[in-house]
């Protein structure tokens, strides 16, 4: 069991519950309002002291923790089977390698990053600017319970090397990945309130927005997105938004079928398809459709299912009962309304929450499964006459995080990339840019707001703040006072010889 803070003395608890056997494995304080307020005065107080420190000795205490992570990277990945159903593989490849690959990564390039910036003045050449990058002060982190670590840890780091402190609200669905992070950045020296952990549930996140942080970083749902990009409008402190996914993937005419197949079946099945990026809708265009299909349920069907605590499995479980219902439902639907199952189409083995991996053809853009967001093993396809039609399907969403496009013709792949809306496209592969620190991160259209990770992320984490400055010294302007005709006619002059239509144009 896993304490939140020493300060807490809770009403009532939060049990974690392991999905692949139901059974408890742990409890954590459900926090009130007043516990996560002082939980963001204790961080607030750590984090004056921290903003003094130099960054480069920021970075060098920071890259203290991913040695600690991987010195503990069994605890780590143990706890991420146990309480988010993970199989062994993804815990390690998609939690704990993105955090020590992004933990080193910015504790080499931030300070680069944001050593202060002059900005070249297009008018006023006798004076000069720069910005430079202050730190913002306590940060709020809203997470969800899909990736527990890679996520909010991620996010994490980069604000403690900007010089801020955090405070992290995980799911109600994965505490105690939460709080062991927190026990590792102790067991690496850092200030140990600098980094709080409050659990609760979604109360606990609305009174972190409440209680005085100066920025929030919030992934989950779009309902919920909306409520807080609310509640920070309301108290007029930034956010950035990651919200939901309906990745498309687009086949065409001349892709190489075998990778495509590969590709695919691992973007919507990885995590039990509980990712922002899965694919989670795909046109095939006509003449390769049939051969695809066959590859994707040829794949599909050999895939092992289990506990991966026990077993040695390609596809875990799914996080929570919730979840679990959703796919069914929205599986069931689309079945009713013409789709065909190719493989799966049921829940998994009994004993845990499970859905088999389910392969899906004959699916219409009108229906649910195409056009809401399943987070679970499902891959619908749907049969297109070409590439024009599958731009358009692809467009036709409210959401725009993630999109595959699968063309042996890179020119080809980057024409069709830059027309489909979305945050990142990749071409001829899935979902690993979000392991990809150096590359910005987020959606268009409802998938969010802003971007974490590269550098707009980092600096996003910041204060930009401006400074100007002389760089000839004169006694004073010629637009300050007096106001005279004289001068009146030199700037109008003036004016239209730098910003009229040229002599030589004339
Ligand atoms: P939710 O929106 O349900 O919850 C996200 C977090 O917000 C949880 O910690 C939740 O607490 C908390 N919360 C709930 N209500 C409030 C509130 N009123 N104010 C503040 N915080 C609140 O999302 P899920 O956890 O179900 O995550 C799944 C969603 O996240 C999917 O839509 C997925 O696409 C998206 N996502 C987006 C990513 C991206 O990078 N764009 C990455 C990963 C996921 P509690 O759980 O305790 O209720």
């Amino acid at each position: 069991m896993g304490a939140a803070s020493s300060d807490i003395t809770p009403k009532s608890t939060i049990t974690s519950i392991n999905p692949a056997t139901k059974q408890p494995i742990g409890e954590v304080p459900d926090m009130s309002a007043a516990d996560v307020h002082a939980a963001i005065e204790r961080a607030r107080a750590a984090q004056r002291e921290w903003a003094k420190v130099p960054i480069e000795q920021r970075c060098k205490r920071v890259l203290r923790f991913a040695e600690v992570l991987m010195e503990r990277a069994e605890e780590v990945i143990d706890l991420l089977v146990a309480e988010a159903g993970k199989t062994r593989l993804e815990a390690l490849g998609m939690e704990v390698v993105v955090i020590a690959d992004l933990t080193r990564y910015f504790c080499k390039h931030a300070p680069e990053m944001l050593e202060p910036e002059p900005v070249s003045l297009h008018l006023l050449k006798h004076r000069a600017s720069y910005l430079h990058f202050q730190p913002r002060g306590v940060i709020g982190i809203i997470a969800p319970w899909n990736f527990p670590f890679s996520i909010p840890i991620g996010e994490t780091v980069m604000s403690l090397i900007a010089g801020n402190g955090v405070v992290l609200k995980p799911s109600e669905v994965t505490p105690l990945i939460a709080l062991k992070a927190r026990e590792l950045f102790i067991a690496a020296e850092l200030p140990p309130d600098l980094f709080q952990v409050v659990t609760g549930r979604g109360p606990a996140g609305a009174a972190l927005i409440d209680g005085g942080i100066n920025y929030c970083v919030f992934t989950g749902s779009v309902a919920t997105g909306k409520k807080v990009a609310a509640a920070c409008g309301e108290r007029l402190i930034g956010c950035t938004l990651e919200l939901g996914g309906k990745a498309p993937a687009i086949v065409c005419d001349d892709a190489d079928l075998d990778r495509a197949a590969q590709a695919i079946t691992w973007g919507g099945f990885a995590n039990s398809g509980q990712v922002c990026a899965s694919v989670e809708r795909v046109y095939a265009v006509d003449s390769v459709h049939d051969a695809l299909v066959d590859r994707i349920v040829s794949h599909a069907s050999s895939l092992r299912q289990g506990n991966a605590g026990v077993d040695e499995v390609d596809v875990g479980a799914m996080a929570w009962d919730q979840q679990l219902n959703h796919v069914e439902k929205i599986v069931q639907q689309a079945v009713a309304s013409g789709a065909k199952v190719r493989t799966g189409g049921a829940r998994g083995p009994s004993g845990g929450l499970f859905f088999q991996p389910t392969v899906l053809t004959d699916c219409k853009q009108d229906m649910d499964v195409m056009r809401k967001e399943i987070f679970g093993p499902v891959i619908p396809i749907m049969r297109v006459s070409d590439e024009e039609e599958a731009i358009r399907l692809a467009n036709d969403s409210h959401l725009g995080l993630l999109a595959y496009v699968f063309t042996k013709d890179r020119d080809r792949g980057k024409r069709i990339a830059e027309r489909v809306e979305a945050g990142t496209v990749m071409i001829n592969d899935v979902l690993n840019t979000f392991a990809c620190p150096e590359t910005p991160w987020g959606g268009v259209k409802q998938s969010g707001l802003g971007r974490t990770h590269s550098i707009h992320g980092l600096r996003d984490l910041c204060e930009t703040r401006h400074v100007n400055h002389d760089r000839i010294a004169m006694a004073r302007e010629v637009w300050w006072y007096p106001y005279k005709p004289s001068t009146f006619r030199a700037l109008l002059r003036g004016a239209r010889l730098l910003f009229g239509k040229r002599f030589w144009q004339r």
